[in-house]
């Protein structure tokens, strides 16, 4: 992956993840804070249910209490005192009664629970019923009331008649209905419902709700159930619609009655469209700085990438510059950070290595000039002697007789030719040497040309009254024909052979390798003679190094200046005393050969 594509996908994930962690946990807290809220509302709304239940509670109370002590219910009991009550005689009295103090339901019920009189049914007089016998002042309940044809509930308070000896209670309330509920004032956004819980399946006309938009109720059918089966506060979240908005987080409130039945269930539902439109407002402000994040990565990540990797990429092309041999190329950095140091690094080592090298060829260019004139001093040495003494000889014979002189003057200039030849051929020697020509490349099957070869040496090998020397061949069969010049590589390779016979003086073995490595090609020239020291392993290719008495010292910076005309290299692997190995690995030269191959066919045809 380039620099750049994973500088962006840092920036991006990071900006990616601190926003999603700022947007999650402002939306936990803002969960939190809500539903803190929603509580608080929701224990102020039951508050006001339980302050206004009272308040009404006390007012029922202080009406019933006013029946009791008034003048129809002192008769009332007084009579029960002398005996079985007339029935007929109070049929109307509950109702009247009832109508002037405003209650919805009224009875007088005797100790044993006989109804006397009923204003909510007055056919049920005589009739036994068991009610709640809590007569405290100030307390009032809720209560399930039998109807002629449903049942109520109501909020009742008793009392008993003060009068008489037979107690008489008088037992009357107030319906629990909308007025109630219309009187609670919830905060925006919550509202109050109360079911009435008269029957064992959850039934809708149950329900008091506030006046405004019709719901589907039935959605409440399970909590109701849960209150009624469990009996206990019990929290419920109702979708109402497709819309989360629309949610309500319901709180099922139980209301028991005097014997601890349940009765009723207080429902307050808290809206939850504020928090969640609130979601909705931190989850837009979410995308859209993960967006403008996400293009400011982009952005951040084009400019910081290209600033590095351009210094980069101009350093990476200087390298391949300097390898390619253009030793002046220089990286133009001016910054004044880590990578302009690199680059100022970079330049100074350039500079170091090329002044470094130039003293290097000078030092080297010296040394050759010193070598080839003490090597020329030494090779024209030996033939000038001889020639300054015969041309002496010659200069004295002058003076004796003319046979004399006819004499020496025959075998002086035969001396002097001789030693002539032979400066001829030291200069030869040295002008072929500086005369290497350039490779003619054709195509050439290389087991050939090193069997070719070591036919010629083959009289040397086995020559009488020397040691022999035997000969081996591991050749690649599978080799491919590679471009070269045929003469010179058998130049090169004449040489190796011919220096390791010299080096194998008592006989040994001559070992003769092919192989390919890949695209390119390898020839081992093996012997198991003297073997190399390490000093001499270190000047064996520089002209005119030589142990030998009669050596030129030429014949490996031949071999040398052939292979690396040909794009090759020469190794040499040596121990002294066991044998030497040098191998020269060619490349195919695949352009030259098809050149070659191609030039012949036109040259064929
Ligand atoms: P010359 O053969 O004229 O001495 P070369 O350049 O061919 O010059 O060889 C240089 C020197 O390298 C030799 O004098 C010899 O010391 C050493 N040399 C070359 N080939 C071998 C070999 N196969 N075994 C040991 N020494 C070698
Ligand atoms: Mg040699």
């Amino acid at each position: 992956m380039r620099f750049r594509r994973k500088l962006l996908l840092v920036f991006a994930l990071t900006v990616f993840v601190c926003v999603a962690a700022v947007a999650w946990i402002t939306s936990a807290l803002a969960r939190r804070a809500f539903e803190k809220a929603d509580e608080q509302r929701t224990a102020a709304l039951v508050a006001q249910f339980r302050r206004e239940f009272d308040r009404r509670g006390e007012d029922v109370g202080r009406r019933v209490e006013a029946v009791a002590q008034g003048e129809a219910a002192t008769r009332m009991a007084l009579s029960l005192s002398h005996g079985p009550p007339d029935y007929a005689a109070y049929l109307d009295a509950a109702k009247i009664l009832a109508e002037s103090q405003q209650l919805d339901f009224l009875e007088f019920v005797e100790g044993d629970g006989t109804i006397l009189s009923s204003a909510q049914w007055p056919a049920r007089f005589g009739y036994k019923e068991s009610f709640p016998v809590t007569t405290a002042p100030g307390v009032s309940f809720l209560h399930q009331e039998p109807l002629p044809d449903s049942t109520a509930l109501s909020l009742i308070a008793v009392r008993r008649v003060a009068a008489g000896d037979s107690p008489l209670y008088v037992m009357g309330g107030r319906k629990l209905d909308k007025d109630f509920f219309a009187s609670l004032e919830p905060p925006a956004g919550m509202k109050a419902l109360f079911y009435q819980n008269l029957g064992p399946s959850f039934t809708p006309q149950f329900l008091i709700t506030p006046t405004g938009a019709a719901q589907h109720w039935e959605l409440l059918a399970p909590i109701v159930q849960q209150v009624q089966q469990r009996g206990n506060e019990t929290t419920s979240l109702i979708h109402w619609s497709s819309s989360a908005a629309d949610d309500e987080v319901i709180d099922a409130i139980p209301l028991a009655g005097a014997d601890r039945q349940v009765l009723g269930i207080l429902l307050v539902a808290n809206s939850r469209r504020a928090y969640v439109e609130l979601e909705q407002q931190i989850r837009s402000a979410a995308i859209a700085s993960a967006a403008a994040g996400v293009v400011l990565a982009i952005l951040l990540s084009g400019w910081i990438a290209s600033r590095v990797t351009r210094p980069v990429e101009q350093l990476a092309h200087a390298a391949r510059e300097i390898a390619a041999g253009h030793w002046n190329s220089k990286v133009n950095i001016t910054s004044t950070d880590e990578l302009g140091d690199l680059a100022r690094s970079f330049d100074g080592m350039t500079r170091e290595l090329l002044e470094q090298r130039e003293r290097l060829v000078q030092t080297e260019r010296v040394a050759a000039w010193r070598e080839l004139a003490r090597r020329l001093a030494h090779e024209l040495k030996n033939p000038l002697f001889p020639l300054q003494l015969t041309v002496e000889n010659l200069v004295r014979a002058r003076q004796g007789s003319p046979q004399q002189f006819d004499e020496i003057f025959r075998e002086g200039s035969s001396t002097l030719l001789a030693e002539i030849a032979n400066l001829k051929a030291i200069v030869s020697r040295f002008s072929e040497f500086s005369k290497m020509p350039q490779p003619r490349f054709q195509p050439v099957q290389l087991n050939e040309l090193v069997q070719d070869s070591v036919r010629l040496f083959q009289s040397q090998l086995s020559a009488p009254g020397r040691p022999p020397i035997a000969c081996r061949l591991e050749v690649d069969r599978g080799l491919q024909p590679i471009a070269v010049d045929p003469e010179l590589l058998h130049r090169a390779l004449s040489n190796l052979i011919l220096n390791a016979i010299e080096a194998m003086p008592k006989g040994g073995t001559l070992t003769l390798r092919t192989r390919h490595e890949g695209d390119r090609v390898v020839l081992e020239v093996s012997d198991t003679g003297s073997g190399l020291k390490p000093e001499e392993r270190e000047r064996l290719f520089s002209p005119y190094f030589t142990t030998k008495q009669h050596g030129t010292g030429l014949g490996l910076a031949i071999v040398q200046s052939v292979v690396s005309d040909h794009g090759g290299r020469i190794t040499v692997r040596s121990n002294a005393g066991e044998g030497t190995t040098f191998a020269i690995e060619l490349p195919r030269n695949g352009d030259q050969l098809q050149r070659a191959e191609a030039a012949q066919t036109t040259s064929g045809s």
